[in-house]
């Protein structure tokens, strides 16, 4: 027979799996002595068989009762007795905390009997029978699914008969009127009678709290915090103890340290006279700890006592429940506690000096998102504060996506976009977002729901987009119609300014002033990112591709540029005519001016990232996209070219009505410079948007990622190639001659084939050694490829015979692993694939390691087998993603690649995973 029940006195902090975390830390503290009531913890694996099966494995009942025997013997008082009963909790609890998340029974082994004994046993009649009516309510609630508010509204309708103002205000007779009701209604809803049998109660309880793990709640906070759905939850059976005694009785819950700021004194609060779940319920205004320290200080003396001690066992803040009954103090549950990043950060380096961690724990102790937080724009706290007082804080809802935004309020994507491409700061209003919305959210500065969890559409948009979001704000009604929201008596009109906090879900009226915190001034983060740097095994580089953002690169601590895109280059204003001439030419000849224009800007760009980055590695990635960017749409200059056609007739609807800008200010000047009237300039016109027409047309693709681009361009253009390497060496002579010591790497993209590599190889050597003569100095470069193409990583033992370095695109490798089209998978099926769990994540956020790993995994060893000191590393976007960085780190890859912003993310994502491979980790989950 399996052991289905642990008396708290036989488990300990090791058995998480089995006794989910308040279990394992019920027995932990009963170990240690502290005053824990007496218990038992039924398994985390009942809970799955039971599920499985649909009833009790066999023998859990024996267990149970078996176990309740020896409670009764611990407190001397029997279950359902009517002079001495014991009462117990029936506590949810699973591997990894779920605050909230699941379901608790409180007070059960009440009846018309019992109730009595316990009114004899505490002396006070009239908290026996409100422990009676909270049962009723929650089982009801719990048990059989009766809806809470019925229960409420008996009580409302019971506290305004007697005039009652609080519910301690209510008097045994009004109460035991309460509780014929509460019967009542139980029997009319459950079909039939409350269980008198504490037998009944306890099994029917464990039941229910066995079912919690699946409810809607639990269920959408695994999905968004990515826990196991198949873990079960522990069921944990406690006598009771009664804060609700009196005066010299109360219930609370305190941090060893706050969780807000990681200052280092015990915070919280307390709530005299009440039980457990009036302090979160916030009936009462509870006091602060502090006060407590004053008011009671023995007890206090005490509590300090088990924090310091629980603090110093598990190395780690903890988050404590505790309850006093008659001036007897009771703990009740111990966790890691939650924290906000800065708290987190704060705590790992006084911990450190405390030497009550080492500095590998400390490091795992912050999450690469906390670091991400403390780099994002917040609210100025005085600012946020006054807000608050001025009274324009409007509701509280999921804090989704942190970052603070401000900005006007709009209710339609459509009109979000079109002001935010006006750079007017926008949040996006919704009920809920979709697909269809992702336009609108994507010009947006946050996004506010009033529906959705933490895994809705707009929550998970908002996060990848990097984007604050509240959602889920129930308090708020968005009435489109009326083009307004609502938050109670409140209306925010569309256009006027709200301000959100997406770290803490709260939703302001107005704008608040948000501060860039400096990266420099935060010494501690600074010191747990020094300390990773000490001894990860990656190195971080950024992508950037201008010298601004190389700046903020170095600033953040990137050891190089591991992707400097040169197309972004190609998009400024003033270039694009230029490229667009060159594209559009016929040969070699004719393309061959516009390039000679285009060297020295080319080369003004790497001068500039040389100089930023020094000596350390710069890769300059040469032209990559499709042709057609840099032209106009094909069905725009069709419809160009024919409303031009139809205005050789009527000149005056195009002047006022159609054209590009462009063309009317030419009709305009052409008419000024007195040149001839404005059918003379359409026809002047027309025969240059014919042509460009005519090219776009011929550059027109059916699937242009899979088109003329990457290498395909270099080859079929080699000039462009030959053009951009001399404005790579060119800038790189210029600087070695200043005594830079300068480091290009001349990458190529989208290689298939080997041959397709050493053609751009033959190509761009000759015009590196030929600039190197002319300028009479040597520079040392590498040329290396992307590996992009699946074929790339499988042949990537031919390829590394003709580079000297490999750098994972991930996007392209994505996109041509999966056969998804990023642009239209994203918008269209791939988050509903991540609802429905087809696929785990989104694997252009989260590298998929079980494919795409695969073909990475390949490639790094077929090309090191061929080139043993083959650089490897990675650029595409998931070089910032934490757990794809642990993914490269196992991958034995020499550096990532990120934006420059996620560079501080990077590093200790990159610590972390060096930390965890030598396989350090801590018992405690938060
Ligand atoms: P949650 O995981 O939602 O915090 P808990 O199981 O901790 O749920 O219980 C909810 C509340 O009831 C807590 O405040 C807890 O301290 C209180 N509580 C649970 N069991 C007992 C008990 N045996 N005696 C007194 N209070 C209890
Ligand atoms: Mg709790
Ligand atoms: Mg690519």
């Amino acid at each position: 027979m399996p052991k289905h029940v642990y008396l708290f006195s036989e488990g300990n902090a090791e058995m998480r799996d089995l006794l989910g975390g308040k279990g394992a830390g019920l027995a932990e503290m009963t170990r240690l002595g502290l005053p824990v009531p007496p218990g038992f913890t039924i398994t985390t694996k009942a809970c799955v068989s039971s599920m499985k099966r649909g009833k009790f494995p066999p023998g859990l009942r024996k267990q149970v009762f078996a176990a309740l025997a020896t409670v009764e013997q611990a407190s001397g008082k029997r279950f359902g007795d009517a002079a001495n009963p014991l009462l117990v909790s029936v506590r949810s609890g699973s591997k990894f905390s779920m605050p909230g998340m699941m379901d608790t029974v409180l007070n059960l082994g009440l009846n018309a009997k019992a109730v009595e004994g316990l009114a004899h046993l505490s002396g006070d009649r009239r908290a026996a029978l409100d422990a009676y009516r909270r049962l009723l309510s929650m089982f009801g609630r719990i048990v059989k699914g009766i809806e809470a508010a019925k229960f409420e509204d008996l009580l409302t309708a019971h506290k305004r008969k007697a005039g009652a103002a609080r519910d301690t205000d209510l008097d045994e007779r009004a109460l035991e009127a309460l509780l014929a009701d509460y019967r009542a209604l139980y029997r009319a809803a459950a079909g039939e009678a409350f269980p008198e049998d504490p037998r009944k109660q306890l099994l029917q309880a464990i039941e229910a709290v066995f079912r919690s793990w699946n409810g809607k709640r639990a269920v959408d906070y695994r999905n968004a915090m990515k826990i196991p759905h198949d873990l079960g939850t522990a069921a944990n059976v406690q006598a009771m103890v009664f804060g609700n005694l009196g005066e010299d009785s109360g219930t609370g819950v305190v941090f060893t340290r706050d969780p807000a700021t990681g200052e280092r004194r015990a915070y919280g609060e307390y709530l005299a006279n009440a039980q457990g779940e009036d302090v979160v319920a916030g009936i009462r205004t509870p006091m602060r700890i502090a006060e407590l320290e004053a008011k009671l200080p023995d007890l206090y003396a005490e509590l300090a006592k088990h924090l310091a001690l629980l603090e110093r066992h598990y190395k780690d803040v903890q988050d404590v429940e505790f309850t006093v009954e008659r001036g007897k103090l009771y703990v009740l549950q111990t966790r890691a506690a939650k924290r906000t990043a800065a708290a987190a950060v704060r705590i790992a380096v006084d911990m450190v000096r405390e030497g009550l961690v080492s500095r590998e724990e400390a490091i795992l102790r912050v999450d690469p998102q906390q670091v991400y937080q403390l780099l994002l724009p917040r609210f100025d706290d005085a600012a946020k504060e006054e807000a608050h007082r001025a009274g324009k804080f409007l509701a509280k809802g999921l804090n989704a996506s942190p970052g603070a935004a401000t900005g006007v309020a709009i209710l339609h994507p459509d009109r979000a976009e079109e002001l935010g491409r006006q750079g007017k700061p926008v949040i996006l209003v919704r009920q809920e977002t979709s697909p269809d919305d992702v336009h609108g959210m994507l010009h947006s500065k946050g996004i506010l729901t009033s529906r959705g969890g933490a895994t809705s559409h707009a929550a998970v948009v908002a996060r990848g987009l990097g984007l604050p979001c509240v959602a889920g704000c129930e308090a708020i009604t968005v009435d489109y119609a009326a083009g307004e929201f609502r938050a109670g008596e409140r209306i925010v009109r569309e256009g006027e300014p709200i301000s959100l906090d997406g770290a803490t879900g709260e939703v302001f009226q107005g704008l608040i002033p948000t501060v860039q915190p400096a990266f420099e001034e935060q010494r501690e983060l600074q010191e747990v990112l020094s300390w990773g740097d000490g001894l990860r095994r990656l190195q971080v580089w950024a992508n950037a591709d201008y010298p601004r953002d190389a700046r903020v690169a170095r600033r953040h601590g990137a050891q190089g540029i591991g992707l400097c895109r040169t197309e972004h280059m190609f998009f400024e204003p003033e270039r694009l005519p230029l490229v667009r001439e060159m594209i559009l030419a016929r040969n070699r000849g004719e393309r061959q001016p516009w390039l000679d224009r285009l060297l020295p800007l080319q080369r003004a760009d790497f001068l500039g990232i040389f100089r930023e980055m020094g000596d350390l590695p710069v890769v300059i990635r040469l032209l990559d996209p499709p042709l057609h960017e840099f032209l106009p749409k094909y069905e725009e200059l069709i419809e160009e070219v024919a409303k031009l056609k139809v205005a050789v007739h009527n000149p005056d609807a195009l002047v006022t009505s159609a054209g590009t800008e462009a063309d009317r200010r030419f009709l305009k000047e052409v008419t000024e410079r007195g040149e001839g009237d404005v059918g003379e300039g359409i026809r002047r016109l027309l025969p240059e948007k014919e042509r460009l027409l005519a090219a776009v047309a011929r550059e027109r693709e059916q699937n242009p990622m899979l088109g003329l681009r990457g290498c395909r361009l270099g080859i079929t253009m080699p000039e462009v190639t030959e053009m951009q390497v001399r404005a790579i060496f060119e800038a790189a002579c210029a600087l070695k001659k200043e005594g830079v010591d300068v480091h290009p790497e001349v990458m190529i993209p989208l290689v298939g084939h080997v041959n397709e590599l050493r053609h751009q190889r033959m190509t761009l050597e000759p015009v590196a050694r030929q600039v190197m003569e002319e300028q009479g100095v040597q520079v040392a470069y590498k040329v290396g490829t992307m590996i992009e193409v699946p074929r790339a990583a499988l042949t990537a033992g031919e390829i590394a015979e003709h580079a000297e370095f490999f750098s994972f695109g991930t996007n392209d490798l994505t996109q041509m692993g999966f056969g998804y089209s990023r642009d239209d998978a994203e918008g269209k099926f791939l988050l509903k694939y991540v609802d429905m769990h087809i696929l785990p994540e989104n694997p252009f956020q989260v590298l998929d390691r079980d494919g795409i790993g695969q073909l990475m995994r390949l490639a790094v060893e077929r090309g090191r087998k061929a080139r043993p000191d083959l650089k490897v590393g990675i650029c595409g976007e998931h070089g910032g993603d934490p757990e794809s960085i642990e993914f490269c780190d196992a991958l034995g890859l020499m550096y990532v690649s990120c934006s420059p912003y996620r560079v501080p993310v990077a590093r200790h994502a990159a610590a972390q995973a060096t930390v965890r491979s030598r396989g350090a980790g801590s018992a405690q989950d938060k």
